[in-house]
């Protein structure tokens, strides 16, 4: 049997978007559920894929369907494409699987020619309005199909505008319309050498080729990568008949949420522009009006929008964002999708729906992206710099966030700073597709133009960016990269601050403050907590991040790094001592100084975490990490110490390793000065000792050593560290919990795990160390080769921002198994940097380890993320 690569939109439904794309399963549906959807067909994504098999030529089984339901659709409709009395007109649209906004472009008016344009008057008996057409279709193919720079059309546009003193394009007459049309295939003809095609099956033939082949542009490819969206599915086309928002005042085109896609309020929230057509709502063309005032413009419409966006919320049972046109007074639907909301209107909309009986808790869990709950956390202008400014302007909130940044105009211009950490904002007119990799790259947006669903303000949105849009108080020229507002001008460089909240524009660079986690946020992460089986513990080395954590709802400390202690003023100078020491006896003496602030120290944390176990790792940099290497400190050192600069100098040069990743650090730090470790365990029990009797905290320390990879080095620090527990213990009558492990981060470590575990309590997985000796790439220097790896798709994600799963989490996994092999109840973490990233978190669940560790900010994310684990992956 012939494969089928067509659809027509009422042979379809939603389950189908592998092949028919969001975008055309919707259609589908919309239509089956009884909305009034123009009708039209849906080439598959199938077909797409077929086109790049066959070497990008459409082959002539895929063009006779076509065709086919071509001719069906003619008969539905009793019109005849490219018809000179009455013509049928057609869109050509992109629909990716996954919704890309922006992504793959549209046309409209397809089967537009210079004989149909005269039917299309006559029947319509509005000449202008098929002028309007006409050239719309012309610019539209012109730059899509053919690829010829937009500004081109722009400038004739413009210039006709110009020249007749319009101020709005609905200002233009049939003879205006008729010169451009004449001037738009001048266009044509000089930049592509052939006469802009005449015949509307030809004209059709090459939009779908166009959206196939657009399926692998640039911006397309790298929307994907931002979001993960697999590089091989290919793009669905579908042709629809058109119908027509600009015929006029009864007619309009709009977007609208279902609920308020900032906030998450259950409100219709939307735009729309009467007598206009397709993007122009988004495009900015003009300034839009509010949804609700369509309920005076045209009520009848409005009474059936409300009905028709209530249908379709209850029927997707979550927030839908809607594409209509109205035609002389009649509404129809163009499109529907789950609508793109920043974390704070996610986490709003779920709750609600759960509070309504619409969704599940797991549901709504789900419905919250991990990685998005990074927006909530993020800080907000502090009110006290706040206080003392004034916004210089103001725009849309269009989505919320603060951020500061030195203002560039041109993405490529963010990208290349970012390069160099530079903070960039991004200002623009309004933005477009091909700003994507700059609106990536900067730390917040500002456009003149658009409004809530300009392309800015969806895109960022959706990528959990600060945006102010449509701040029409500020006049950008982005070719001589500056922006003024009132006197007063800010060139490339300079530093402003947008709050996404408010829609504030500040000069200068504005302090911030941390956000707190209540509410809703707060109630969604409680349901996750009763969901989730993972453990979620912190990386902390202060009580300050401590407190934090715990607030953030962290049940442990998995990975407390001893050494961060070393480096403050009054200790380092001791801890040089100690380093560079020549004897046994003055390293003791010098030791013996840090004892009391490492003790402190672990008071400290101990008094923030409670009864919750705290994980200290026992020293583990190589030492020329807290030396000084430039000439003049190693004299003023040299000083300090009372010692000659010759001898100071000496023991640094000697501490320099060619490979110190590999070198001297970690136990063998321990195996070669005991000592070190001796005094940080004394510093670790007299704390907890203290903690325990004198404060009646039930402290329960686990002490990791780190980088072992040989049994042997493992029982030798163990039995250091129970020497001085023992002794510490038993001067006292109380008892004390604790427990003695080590760190998986060698790969040899992993492979003799069940000898480790034999002696081990615990393994910690150093995820960090584990992926950098496993793959042999160094963290430090793999940046001159990794972002190759990447675009070659050796590696689909950094392997150092998510767990390589083939390789090193089979280590994972099997050191995991062969651990329990010998210790049955031994307890299992990840402390890497993995630990807060969504997919290794997965990853973790699945392995069943007991916990994962991460940086105190990413707690709440990984409490939802081993919820998403659990309901993802419930047997
Ligand atoms: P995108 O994927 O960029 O949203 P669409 O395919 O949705 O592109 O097209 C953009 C806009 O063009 C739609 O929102 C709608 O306003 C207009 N449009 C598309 N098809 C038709 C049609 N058949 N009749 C009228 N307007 C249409
Ligand atoms: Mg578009
Ligand atoms: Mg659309």
């Amino acid at each position: 049997m012939m494969k089928k690569y067509v659809f027509a939109f009422e042979e379809g439904n939603k389950e189908m978007k592998a092949s028919l794309g969001g975008k055309g399963a919707n259609l589908a549906e919309m239509k089956k559920i009884g909305l009034p959807v123009p009708d039209g067909f849906t080439i598959t994504t199938e077909a797409c894929n077929q086109y790049y098999v066959d070497g990008k030529k459409i082959s002539d089984e895929i063009k006779t369907q076509i065709l086919d339901y071509l001719l069906k659709l003619e008969e539905k409709t009793g019109k005849k494409l490219g018809d000179y009395n009455d013509p049928l007109l057609v869109s050509v649209r992109s629909g990716a699987v996954f919704s890309m906004p922006g992504m793959m472009d549209t046309v409209l008016n397809l089967g537009l020619n210079d004989q149909s344009v005269e039917g299309l008057a006559k029947l319509t008996d509005n000449q202008r309005f098929a002028y309007d057409c006409y050239r719309r279709f012309i610019q539209m193919f012109g730059d899509v199909v053919l690829e010829i720079p937009k500004y081109k059309f722009d400038r004739v546009l413009d210039g006709q505008k110009e020249k007749q003193g319009y101020e709005l394009d609905t200002q233009l007459t049939v003879e205006d319309f008729t010169h451009i049309i004449k001037e738009y295939k001048q266009i044509v003809k000089s930049e592509k050498g052939f006469d802009f095609p005449m015949d509307p099956k030809e004209q059709m033939m090459l939009a779908i080729e166009a959206v196939f082949g657009s399926w692998n542009n640039d911006r397309a490819r790298v929307y994907r990568n931002y979001n993960d969206i697999p590089h091989d599915l290919g793009t669905a086309v579908n042709i629809q008949s058109m119908v027509f928002g600009n015929m006029g005042n009864t007619s309009g085109t709009g977007v609208a949420f279902t609920r308020n896609p900032s906030t998450g309020e259950n409100l219709l929230f939307g735009e729309f522009l009467i007598n206009a057509q397709g993007e122009d709502v988004v495009a900015g063309i003009r300034t839009p009006q509010k949804i609700d005032e369509l309920k005076d413009a045209l009520p009848e419409v409005y009474e059936q929008f409300i009905n028709v966006a209530n249908k379709l919320e209850s029927h997707y049972k979550d927030m839908q964002d809607i594409e209509f046109t109205v035609e002389r007074s009649k509404l129809y639907m163009l499109q529907t999708r789950t609508g793109k909301r920043t974390a704070f209107a996610a986490v709003k909309v779920a709750v609600d729906m759960v509070a309504d009986g619409v969704i599940t808790k797991e549901e709504a869990l789900l419905r919250v992206q991990p990685s998005q709950l990074d927006q909530l956390l993020h800080p907000m202008f502090s009110p006290d710099a706040l206080k003392d400014t004034t916004p210089i302007a103001k725009g849309l909130p269009a989505s919320p966030g603060a951020a500061s940044g030195r203002v560039y105009f041109h993405s490529e211009d963010v990208a290349r700073q970012k390069e160099n950490n530079v903070e960039c904002i991004l200002v623009r007119t309004e933005t477009s597709p091909e700003d994507i990799e700059g609106m990536v790259a900067a730390n917040g947006i500002l456009t003149a133009r658009g409004g809530m669903t300009s392309h800015a303000a969806v895109v960022a949105r959706g990528m959990g960016k600060c945006c102010v849009a449509g701040c029409s108080e500020i006049f950008v020229d982005e070719d001589e990269k500056y922006f003024r507002v009132g006197e007063e001008t800010f060139k490339e460089g300079d530093w402003i601050s947008l709050d996404g909240n408010t829609g504030a524009v500040y000069k200068d660079k504005l302090k911030t403050v941390e956000v707190a986690l209540t509410g809703d946020f707060a109630l969604l992460l409680s349901w996750a907590d009763e969901i989730r089986t993972l453990g979620i513990r912190t990386n902390a080395d202060t009580p300050n991040d401590a407190g934090i954590a715990v607030k953030f709802g962290a049940e442990g400390i998995g990975l407390c790094r001893t050494e961060h202690m070393f480096f403050s003023e009054e200790r380092i100078l001791n801890v040089r001592r100690m380093i560079l020491s020549g004897t046994l006896q003055e390293r003791l003496e010098a030791l013996k100084l840090l004892l009391p602030y490492q003790k402190e120290d672990f008071i400290g944390i101990f008094k923030a975490m409670g009864d919750k176990p705290v994980t200290v790792r026992l020293l583990d940099p190589p030492l020329h990490e807290f030396v000084p290497h430039k000439d003049e400190e190693i004299r003023e050192l040299a000083k300090d110490l009372g010692q000659t600069y010759e001898f100071v100098k000496y023991k640094i040069d000697n501490l320099l390793e060619t490979n110190p990743m590999l070198g001297h650090r970690g136990c063998r730090l321990a195996m070669t000065y005991p000592e070190i470790y001796e005094m940080q365990c004394i510093a670790i029990f007299e704390a907890a000792i203290h903690c325990k009797k004198d404060l009646g905290i039930d402290v329960k320390p686990e002490i990791m050593i780190p980088l072992v990879g040989h049994l042997k080095e493992f029982t030798e620090l163990k039995g250091l560290v129970k020497k001085v527990a023992d002794q510490i213990i038993g001067e006292t009558d109380i008892t004390l919990d604790y427990k003695v492990g080590t760190m998986i981060e060698v790969p040899r470590a992993a492979l003799i795990a069940d000898e480790i575990a034999k002696e081990a309590e615990f393994f910690s997985f150093g995820t960090n160390d584990l992926t950098q000796m496993t793959l042999g790439f160094s963290r430090d220097d793999s940046g001159k080769f990794l972002p190759e790896y990447l675009k070659k798709n050796v590696f689909d994600k950094d392997p150092f921002e998510t767990i390589d799963q083939n390789g090193v989490g089979k280590l994972i996994t099997m050191a995991c198994d062969l651990g329990k092999q010998t210790r049955p109840d031994i307890k299992l973490g990840i402390c890497g940097e993995h630990g807060g990233e969504p997919k290794s978190i997965e990853f973790c669940h699945k392995a069943g380890l007991n916990y994962v560790s991460c940086s105190p900010y990413r707690v709440p994310i990984a409490r939802l993320a081993a919820a998403h684990a659990a309901i993802k992956n419930k047997r």
